[in-house]
Order: C-alpha cells, then sequence, then structure tokens
C-alpha cells in the first residue's frame, strides 16, 4: 500500500519537531564536550538557590516546573506525584575536565503527597528524590515536591511543583541543574478551568485542564496530568465543501455559472437556507442551550447571531435577484467566470462557495438600489482561502459592468495595500485575472479600453516618472541601458503563462512596458497591459489600480489624481500619449509626456463623471490603525467628498480584514460609513456552512521556552538542527524514513517542502541580527539565506520571491533560510515554506496569525514560537498557548484608530486645501490653471471665495462636523490664515503651497511617530 502525500508530511514534521525536541533537551546524549547548563533550553531546572530573583529573572531560568490544579472537591487531598530528572557530572580521569560531560542515569520515583487545607509550600518526598538521584550517580542532587493551597481564590485549587533544592557546595564534579525534569500528577480527579480573560461565548470552549508552571500540562490519561518542556497546539486544516455544498450535491464550477447563474446560484442559497434551519433554529438553539450550560447571556448572543445569519441569508437571495432582473449584470457576471476560468488555466475549475457567496451579496448595491451602495463590505476569511482571487472576481465583474452600461475608459477599482511594499505574487494574480478579461472583452465585443492593470508603487520600487534626464529628485535615467529592466514587475506573462519578459522603454510614446517574447503569445508582442510609473498610470488610467495606501496623499500634488476622483482634462491629439490634464509651463497641452507638441482635446463635461472610480478597495484593514488610521480617515473622506462634488457619485468601498474585533467601529471611523462583514461566523468557531476543520494537520504550533540560555542561542540551535535534519534525507535517505515511518519514495517532495526555513522577527534589527549570526553560529554547509524586509531593495525581493517559487534542482544551490519581518506577512504565498521559528511573540495577534499564516499554504506547517519570557507579554501567552493559537481570534486587541485628532486634523487640512484648489477651483478658473498665488488672487475676487465658505467645504471634506466645534475652529482659523496670506502675501509668496501652514503630507506615513493620536 502507498502511503499518501499528506499521510507522509503529517509524519515528517512530527518527526522534525522530534529532532528539535530531543536536542534541545538532550534526550539520547550521554557525553557532551560543554557544560549542559550552556547547551539544552529544555526540561532543566535551575537550582533553587541561584535563581535568586523573582518575576522576570525566575522566567529566564527556573528553578521549579509544575501546574494549577482544580480538585474535585474541598480537601483534605491525598494523591500520588510522580517525578523524573537526571543529573550531568564532569567525566572521571578527563584529561582536559572541564571539556567532557557525562549524562547520570535518570530517577524516576513516585511520591505520595497528602495535603491539609490552607497548605503553604509544604515539600514532600525532598529525601526519596535525594536518594534516588545519589543512586543514579548524582550525589549532592537534591529536589522535591512543594505543594500549595490556592482554594482561597473561590474555588479548591491547588500548586503542585517540583523544586531543584540542589544546594551549592556538595557537587564538586557536577552541574547542579536537573534535566529532563517532569512532573505528573496521578489519580487526582480535577476540573476544568475556565479562561477569565476571555468572555463567555457560545462558539468556543473556554475549560483549560490545568495551568502550567514554567511549562505546559498534557493529559495523559483522565487521571493522569503530565508537565511538557513545550506545549504543542495543532490547527487542521480547513474544507470549503462538503454535505450540502459538495460539488456531487451542488456544482460551482465557472462553467455552470455561464451556462445558468441563477439557477445555480439558487441552489446555492436554498442549501444555506436549510443548513440555518438546522444550525440557527431556536429550537436547535435551546438544545444546545440545554446540552451545553449555556448562560442566559449565551443563548441571547446567540439568537442575535441567528438573526445575523438570516440578513445574510436574504442579501443572498436579493443577490440571485439582481442577477435575474438585470440582463447587464447578468452578462457581466458569465463574462467575469469566462475570464477566471482562463485565468485560472486548469488549476481550478469553479469556485468555493464562499467566494461566490461574497460576490452574490456585493451584488444588490452594484445595482445602486436602495441604501447598501454606502455599506463598506468587508470579507473575512482565514488566509489561504482564496481571498484574492474572491476580490479578482469582484473587480472583473464590475470592469464588465462598467463597460456593458457604458464606461468605456478609465479606473474601475482602485485597491489599496497597507504596506510600502505591495506583494509582486498578487500583483501577477491580478494581472492575470486582468489579462484573462481582456482576452474575453476582445472575443466578446466588448467595447471601451482594453482591460488593464496600474501598479501604482513609485518611490523606490518603480518610477514616479521617466524624466528626460536624471535630476535630483529623481535618479531614473532614460539613457542607462539597464534602466528598463529594474522595473519590472511581473514574472510571467499574464497572457500566456510564458517567464520569457522583456522590459523595453519606448521613446516615442516615452513608456516603460513588459513585453512578452513567446511566438504564439496572444500580445503578439504588443506591450502587454500593465502600467508601472506613476504618469503613465494617469496617462492611461487603467482599469483596476493596485498599490499603496500611501499613493493617496498624492491627491493635494498631483494633477494626475483628477482621475482618480472624477476624469482627465482631455485626449492628447499624438497616438499612444494618452490623456492630458491641467496645464503647466512645462506642459504647455497638459500632456504628461515630456516636450509634447501635440494638442488636447477636453472632454464633454459629462463624459468626464463616468471615469470616476466605482470601488475603492483595502486590503488588511485591520493594520489601519494608530496615527495611520488617522490620517487615512481623513484621506477616505477627501476622497469621497471630491468626487461627490465633482460628479455626484461616491465609490463603493470593499475591505478585507484578518480580525472581526471593533471591526464596525472601524469602519466606521475609516470611511464615515456602516459596515458589513461576510460571511458572518458560524454557530461554533469549528464549522459555519461555508468553512469547517478536516482531521488533516495544518500547523504544528510549539511554544518555547528557552529556560536558562537566551532566546537567540535557541533560535540558531533551531535552525541547526531543522537543517542538519533536513539534510540527513538526502545523506541517509533509508534511514530517516525508517525513524519517521515513511516511504522512501516520498523524500525528494519532503527535502521540496521543508529544507526552506523562515526566521521571523517583530523588528529588523531582530531580524539582521539572525541574519548575522546565520554565519556565525550555525555550523552547517552551505547554508543559503535570504532577507527580506521593507528595507530590502525591491529587486532582491523580486529574485528571492523567484528562487522561493522556483527552486533550484540541487538542494545544495536553493534558498535554506529566509529571515523576514512583517513584511511577508501581507500577500507572499509560497507553498514550499512550511517551517518557520518566531523570535518573540509578535506585538498584536492580528500580526501572529498573519505571520505564521505565511507556512503551512498547501502543505502541514511546523511554526515554534520561541517566548521572550522576560516580556509580561510572551509569559502570558505562554501560560495560554492552547486558547491563543485555537481561539486565535478572540485574543486579538481593539483595533486603535480615531478620526479626531486635531494634531492629526492640522496636518489634512492643508492637503484638503491643495487638493480642492487642484480639483476643484482650477478646472473652474477662467485660465484653467491656478498655479501662483496671483492667479489664486484673481480667481478669488472674481468668484468671491472666501475663508468661511472655504473652511466650510475643507471641513466637511475632511469628515469635520461644524458641531465638533474645536476641530472646526480649528480648520476655520487655519483657512483665515490661508487667505489672509493670499491678500497679503508681505513675505513675497509666488506659489500657492507657500501660503499654507505646512506642507500636505508627502506620504501617510508623515506623521512624526511622537504625535499622540487621540480622541482629543
Ligand atoms: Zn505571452
Ligand atoms: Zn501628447
Amino acid at each position: 500500500m502507498t502511503q499518501g502525500k499528506v499521510e507522509a508530511q503529517t509524519r515528517f514534521v512530527s518527526w522534525l519537531d522530534g529532532r528539535v525536541t530531543a536536542e534541545g533537551r538532550g534526550d539520547g546524549e550521554s557525553v557532551l564536550d560543554a557544560d549542559p547548563s550552556g547547551v539544552y533550553w529544555l526540561g532543566r531546572l535551575a537550582p533553587e538557590s541561584d535563581a535568586a530573583g523573582v518575576g522576570r529573572e525566575r522566567r529566564m531560568a527556573p528553578c521549579a516546573v509544575g501546574m494549577r490544579v482544580r480538585p474535585g472537591d474541598a480537601g483534605p487531598w491525598s494523591f500520588p506525584v510522580r517525578v523524573r530528572a537526571l543529573a550531568w557530572n564532569r567525566a572521571r580521569g578527563s584529561q582536559d575536565p572541564g571539556e567532557k560531560w557525562e549524562k547520570t542515569k535518570p530517577v524516576d520515583v513516585v511520591i505520595r503527597v497528602d495535603v491539609a487545607a490552607g497548605a503553604v509550600g509544604v515539600a514532600y518526598g525532598g529525601q526519596q528524590i535525594a536518594e534516588a538521584l545519589d543512586a543514579a550517580g548524582a550525589p549532592g542532587s537534591s529536589a522535591e515536591v512543594r505543594v500549595t493551597d490556592e482554594s482561597w481564590r473561590g474555588d479548591p485549587e491547588l500548586v503542585v511543583e517540583l523544586v531543584n533544592t540542589t544546594p551549592e557546595g556538595p557537587r564538586q564534579r557536577g552541574e547542579r541543574h536537573l534535566f529532563e525534569a517532569e512532573l505528573r500528577v496521578l489519580d487526582l480527579e480535577t476540573v476544568p478551568f475556565l479562561l477569565e480573560s476571555l468572555p463567555e461565548s457560545f462558539r468556543y470552549d473556554r475549560r483549560l485542564p490545568a495551568i502550567g508552571i514554567n511549562c505546559g500540562v498534557a493529559v495523559l490519561e483522565p487521571r493522569e496530568l503530565a508537565t511538557t518542556d513545550q506545549v504543542i497546539v495543532e490547527r487542521n486544516r480547513p474544507q470549503y465543501t462538503f454535505d450540502r455544498t459538495d460539488a456531487a450535491v451542488l456544482s460551482l464550477t465557472f462553467d455552470r455559472l455561464i451556462d445558468d447563474p441563477v439557477a445555480t446560484l439558487t441552489r446555492l442559497v436554498d442549501a444555506y437556507a436549510m443548513w440555518g434551519r438546522d444550525h440557527w433554529s431556536p429550537e436547535r438553539l435551546r438544545r444546545r442551550a440545554d446540552d451545553e450550560n449555556w448562560q442566559p447571556e449565551m443563548l441571547r448572543q446567540a439568537q442575535e447571531a441567528a438573526e445575523e445569519h438570516a440578513g445574510e441569508l436574504e442579501r443572498l437571495r436579493a443577490g440571485v435577484e439582481a442577477l435575474r432582473q438585470d440582463a447587464e449584470l447578468r452578462r457581466a457576471f458569465e463574462l467575469m467566470n469566462r475570464a477566471m476560468s482562463l485565468a485560472a488555466r486548469g488549476r481550478y475549475s469553479g469556485w468555493r462557495p464562499f467566494q461566490i457567496g461574497f460576490v452574490l451579496s456585493v451584488l444588490p448595491s452594484l445595482v445602486r438600489e436602495g441604501s447598501d451602495w454606502g455599506t463598506v463590505e468587508t470579507v473575512w476569511f482565514a488566509t489561504g482561502g482564496g481571498k484574492t482571487e474572491t476580490y479578482l472576481a469582484l473587480l472583473v465583474l464590475a470592469a464588465f459592468y462598467d463597460r456593458l452600461r457604458g464606461k468605456l475608459a478609465g479606473i474601475t477599482a482602485w485597491s489599496r495595500f497597507p504596506l510600502r511594499m505591495l506583494s509582486l505574487q498578487q500583483t501577477q494574480r491580478f494581472a492575470d485575472a486582468l489579462a484573462a478579461a481582456e482576452v474575453v472583452r476582445q472575443d466578446h465585443h466588448v467595447p471601451g479600453d482594453p482591460i488593464s492593470l496600474g501598479y501604482f508603487i513609485g518611490s523606490g520600487a518603480t518610477p514616479n516618472e521617466v524624466p528626460t534626464a536624471p535630476t535630483e529628485h529623481n535618479p531614473v535615467d532614460v539613457d542607462d541601458p539597464g534602466m528598463a529592466d529594474r522595473y519590472q514587475v511581473l514574472t510571467a506573462c499574464p497572457f500566456c503563462g510564458s517567464e520569457d519578459l522583456k522590459m523595453k522603454f519606448h521613446r516615442g510614446d516615452w513608456t516603460l512596458r513588459h513585453v512578452c517574447k513567446a511566438s504564439q503569445c496572444r500580445s503578439g508582442g504588443r506591450p502587454l497591459p500593465v502600467y508601472v510609473v506613476d504618469q503613465e498610470i494617469y496617462r492611461f488610467l487603467p482599469t483596476v489600480v493596485i498599490g499603496t495606501l500611501d499613493k493617496a496623499a498624492l491627491i493635494s500634488m498631483q494633477g494626475g489624481m483628477r482621475a482618480f476622483v472624477e476624469g482627465p482634462a482631455g485626449r492628447c491629439s499624438r497616438p499612444g500619449h494618452g490623456f492630458t490634464y491641467a496645464k503647466r509651463a512645462k506642459r504647455p497641452s497638459g500632456c504628461l509626456v515630456p516636450d509634447c507638441p501635440g494638442e488636447s482635446s477636453p472632454l464633454a463635461a459629462r463624459e468626464r463623471t463616468r471615469f470616476a472610480p466605482s470601488f475603492r478597495l483595502q486590503d488588511e484593514l485591520h493594520l489601519l490603525r494608530d496615527s495611520l488610521g488617522a490620517v487615512d480617515s481623513h484621506y477616505e473622506s477627501l476622497l469621497d467628498a471630491l468626487q461627490l462634488e465633482l460628479t455626484g457619485t461616491t465609490p463603493k468601498i470593499i475591505a478585507s480584514s484578518a480580525t472581526l474585533t471593533g471591526f464596525e467601529r472601524q469602519v466606521r471611523v475609516l470611511y464615515n460609513r456602516p459596515g458589513r462583514v461576510f460571511p458572518v461566523p458560524g454557530p461554533s468557531a469549528r464549522e459555519s456552512f461555508w468553512t469547517r476543520d478536516t482531521s488533516s494537520l495544518l500547523r504544528r504550533f510549539v511554544a518555547v521556552w528557552p529556560r536558562g540560555v537566551t532566546l537567540e542561542w535557541v533560535s540558531d540551535r533551531t535552525t541547526t538542527i531543522l537543517q542538519q535534519s533536513v539534510r540527513r534525507l538526502v545523506d541517509e535517505p533509508q534511514r530517516v524514513c525508517a525513524e519517521a515511518g515513511i516511504d522512501p519514495s516520498h523524500v525528494p517532495m519532503l527535502l521540496d517542502l521543508y529544507g526552506t526555513h523562515v526566521v521571523y522577527g517583530n523588528t529588523v534589527r531582530d531580524v539582521e541580527a539572525a541574519r548575522r549570526s546565520l554565519g556565525t553560529q550555525v555550523p552547517v554547509t552551505p547554508l543559503n539565506a535570504a532577507q527580506l524586509t521593507g528595507q530590502t531593495p525591491f529587486e532582491e525581493v523580486r529574485e528571492t520571491l523567484q528562487r522561493l517559487l522556483r527552486p533550484e534542482p540541487g538542494f545544495n544551490d536553493r534558498l535554506h533560510v529566509v529571515t523576514a519581518s512583517s513584511m511577508i506577512s501581507h500577500g507572499v504565498d509560497v507553498d514550499r515554506l512550511n517551517v518557520m521559528t518566531v523570535l518573540g511573540v509578535p506585538l498584536t495577534t492580528a500580526e501572529f496569525i498573519q505571520a505564521t499564516a505565511r507556512v503551512g499554504r498547501s502543505h502541514p506547517g511546523l511554526v515554534y514560537v520561541i517566548h521572550k519570557v522576560g516580556r509580561e507579554r510572551d509569559a502570558a501567552v505562554f501560560s495560554h498557548f492552547t486558547p491563543f493559537i485555537e481561539q486565535g481570534d478572540r485574543f486579538v486587541e481593539p483595533i486603535p484608530v480615531t478620526r479626531s485628532s486635531r494634531r492629526v486634523l492640522e496636518l489634512t487640512t492643508s492637503a484638503a486645501i491643495e487638493a480642492r484648489r487642484l480639483f476643484v477651483h482650477e478646472p473652474r478658473s477662467a485660465w484653467g490653471r491656478l498655479t501662483t498665488v496671483d492667479m489664486l488672487r484673481k480667481y478669488a475676487a472674481q468668484t468671491g471665495l472666501g475663508a468661511t465658505e472655504e473652511a466650510r467645504a475643507c471641513a466637511a471634506a475632511l469628515g469635520v462636523e461644524e458641531q465638533h466645534h474645536l476641530a472646526f475652529g480649528d480648520v476655520n482659523r487655519l483657512l483665515e490664515t490661508y487667505f489672509m496670506r493670499l491678500e497679503n502675501p508681505g513675505d513675497g509668496a509666488k506659489w500657492p503651497q507657500q501660503l499654507l501652514a505646512r506642507p500636505p503630507m508627502r506620504s501617510l506615513r508623515d506623521v512624526e511617530a511622537q504625535i499622540p493620536v487621540s480622541d482629543d
């Protein structure tokens, strides 16, 4: 019988972890050429007399392990405790006595413990253990079991510990630490603890069998609790189709949805309704309340959740109804399915129910009936579930729907990531989907400009513009033959998948383009529909623009941003030049191509308003917090206000988030709109209509407490052991396979999937330190390493991703270790990454969830979380690691975000003033430009524009209401000063920017780090 791949992978993960644990504890070693107290980090106990400090120091090198238990009765109590430990001695007769150590025999003693109520630190078995240690070869070593009754906390509660009591002095030749120490509580009936730090919920189990002290606790038998050196928690892989959504029962293939979308989706919604009757009916909830002992509050919560389910069901029905009634929407839906089928290139043939469910839930608002348009739709789903494709489905659908209703050019959607470095992989997936949409557009004769993608990143990664000659601010050199290659964003042709791509700068139309060289490619050697230079994005207005959130700052600086809230000024008469904007001294026609001799033909006002984007998307919503969230909330308002004033429309906002904690408030703060999430959570944490856990391993999380040694030491040792162990697959495959119980035919696959290890640091400094120590502290050669942080140059990121995705054929040539920061947490999807070490618990739970989701995406993953136990937070996470992993989302901290910070308002008011000058006033001015103070003054005089009116407009644009007197007063004052300077530019201000109290922000992160953001 051949062994399945998943089985082999699961066994290998378990074997790998077993290797690390064994080496960390010293299992199987009997001699050592170094003091074991400097080597092992698991299972050791420091002598109590050395552990002088309390709290932090004690945690670093604990002298005790044990557990807190709740006996079933009020005592006195009598039960056996089993203790295991051993010691190490300097080797007898060794030439160099300091260098050789030998392990003693292990001791294994059972001690009877009789505890009276009120006992405090009562010791048991000291003599018995000391005698056993003496007999095992460790004279002078001693330990005892200590028990304290802590029933004063409310319920019967005992603390049972094993303490190393070895005194100073008598161990002449020996190490005073004890090793491989373990304590078991036997035959004591206990009741579980309830995790008080988490609220009651009908979805989760809050029970804990015992609480470890400096360790984990495993339940070996119903009445056998054992300390464990590490806490291991396994999560299982979810599945997305089962029971009523099983493919055999309900087919959601692209073909089915192209042929008969309404009937197919009706079946999906009917299935959801039936499932809801099973799980959310009042009878069902009452039965669960009885069976699971719910408090009345929990029943009430469950009833509310049932209503949310009913609401979602109703929206899905309305989505099907929209499709039935609106022929254009139905056509767009069909074309979207054709495009996504093409983009899938046979890798998958249809949708997971939740993916198409989300699209369905947004359809009612697309037809712009009712008030749904103004609701922010957030898709919340475990990473790896296919969120990007869900997004893409919606974008492609929206692009077709726009085209079919007469919007033939312009941006349909602007999708933002909160981080500076936008994932190249994500970009490729967007490009693939949009190229497929373009093919479908051509084949089905859908009118309008080609469907295309804009990569809106700029500064550093891709150029803002290509100047005719390099300048101080823009070093891009058009004459440098290597220039174009530096800005390659795609790794494969989105039409044909070929990797034979060339970058070209075309002087004739001044464009930097990707070109596919494959002979059979649909692109036929023409530039691929992807724009990576900011100026080209303004000139060609790609259908979908993806980029970083920071780019919103350009709304107060770049005339080209007009097309992000309204439309361009016109079209250049020269072919290939694209759209034009406000005239400038250097751009007399408004064409953005340098020295263009052409003329601009203006767009009709009505046509221009059609250009406004239909959607703004925000990925990783939870990262918009603190000052970034505060600043962004004002820019979101500004974008909305400009678009509303200029076109009478606002875009629909779609978001994705890793957490639901406080999400409604966050959406309200950021967008001034109500929010909704899809899907609403199911009746239990493990199952909903859309997903449920299988029995197959997703990730094994191992919480590590580095006892007595540094975190860095443990990290380096872990890397060493992992790499050495994996390499044994090459050197002695038969033996490893026998040890791990794996069929040898799987060796190449395992080497591929577990040969590259990620070391994750919370700060760039941690990451760099880890990288440096790989060279000196990890004695494995060759050891090829790469680093991925926000500081890593763009080209290097691209190369590293390529090496990870398409590894070299020989193991020795591949990357073995990647040191990384949170930069990889967003959009790095490499199925080959399955082992990770996390250096200290990340500051937020959301980051922990995102970071660790980088491994085990398609195959079982192994994650070591090495705790910085000196930190309170890490110690706390270690002590409830199991629920932390199993109920991760419940630990996510509420996201601190506010829009009413006056400090931030001071910064963003300048942006509002400038954006209104560029997009509201300049197009209305008689000269078509308001670039000097003189022009602006004349314009104000002619139109009667004054401080009061403009202050009201700016405040409204920033979402500041008049009843917020303080904030409103601030904006007023800033505008009064502005207009005063406009009238009397005593200091000789020539440019409107010089009238501002401070220049507009260049990036949304420009806030000085120290600015406290509060609701002041
Ligand atoms: Zn191609
Ligand atoms: Zn031109």
